[in-house]
């Protein structure tokens, strides 16, 4: 990191902690004084037990940035504990995380937040999430263009990208498909999340169609290649085995590779969220095999 931090393009970084994670203040201390010097640190909570003052103070102390959040879990408060601000625009509802667009109220709500945040720092960084249907780029814009700080080519590029969104990024194009209106996937998108992770999940969803050949998917048993790769899975045995190299890591750390991920989205939806379910439900119990280990 040192070498993006000395040319000046390393805004900030993020310290991002499970939701599961509860306020345990000794613990952040211990943290945040071993945190290397030099660089700006924003921290993002996703425990309710960490919104209070004690937590704001810790922060304080060490010039840490709390990230302040929409999402659906938190509340959208501004607590500003460093020289400069952070912001983090997640999308609301049951399923933000890939997909949200927010309307002109929702960000109209903000502005004054973020102007409350602005008055006592520095910098602000504001982000919105990574929408592959380049939602951010034109939620960032628009709220820009609502406090009055847009350049007249930031304009441009605003009045570009609604033109974009205005001839409809196409629900059926892209990773777009996977998260149509209809409902009926959204289980099975929630699960796959939980079990691999947003990123790996979005590269799961990349991999084109004509890379994917299912020989067996009921709800006993899986078979199939994809790319070089071979996947069996195996309900009474509780075995899933697979064998590229992001798979040898996972049978560390308990995350599904994308491969797997592409698999449970090829078959039918209803098989899909039937193994995706159990796989969630215990995961600890499944057998991550590499065929030809013994592990
Ligand atoms: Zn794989």
């Amino acid at each position: 990191m040192q070498p993006l931090n000395r040319s000046g393009k390393l805004g900030c970084l993020l310290i991002q902690l499970p939701p599961s994670y509860r306020q345990d203040l000794t613990h952040l201390e211990n943290f945040l004084s071993i945190l290397p010097h030099g660089f700006r640190y924003a921290i993002e909570f996703r425990h309710k037990s960490w919104m209070h003052p004690a937590t704001w103070k810790t922060l304080s102390k060490y010039n840490v940035a709390n990230t302040m959040v929409d999402e659906p879990l938190l509340p959208p408060e501004v607590h500003v504990t460093a020289d400069f601000a952070y912001l983090r625009w997640h999308g609301r509802g049951n399923r933000p995380w890939y997909d949200y667009h927010y309307s002109e109220e929702e960000l109209r709500e903000w502005v004054p937040k973020v102007q409350e945040a602005q008055g006592s720092v520095k910098t602000l960084y504001g982000y919105f999430n990574n929408h592959f249907h380049g939602y951010a780029v034109e939620n960032c814009l628009r709220i820009m263009q609502m406090m009055g700080e847009l350049s007249p080519q930031q304009e441009e590029a605003l009045s570009i990208a609604q033109t974009h969104l205005g001839k409809g990024a196409s629900s059926t194009f892209g990773l777009g498909r996977w998260i149509q209106d209809d409902d009926s996937r959204t289980k099975l998108i929630d699960l796959l999340t939980s079990l691999m992770g947003e990123s790996r999940l979005a590269r799961a969803m990349g991999i084109p169609d004509n890379d994917v050949s299912v020989g067996v998917a009921t709800h006993d048993r899986v078979e199939a290649k994809i790319r070089a790769y071979s996947l069996m899975m195996d309900r009474d045995s509780k075995t899933i085995s697979h064998d590229c190299g992001d798979w040898e890591r996972s049978v560390e750390t308990r995350q599904l590779c994308k491969h797997v991920g592409r698999v449970l989205l090829t078959i039918p939806v209803e098989v899909a969220t039937g193994w995706a379910d159990q796989i969630h439900e215990d995961v600890e119990k499944w057998k991550f095999k590499v065929p030809g280990k013994t592990r």
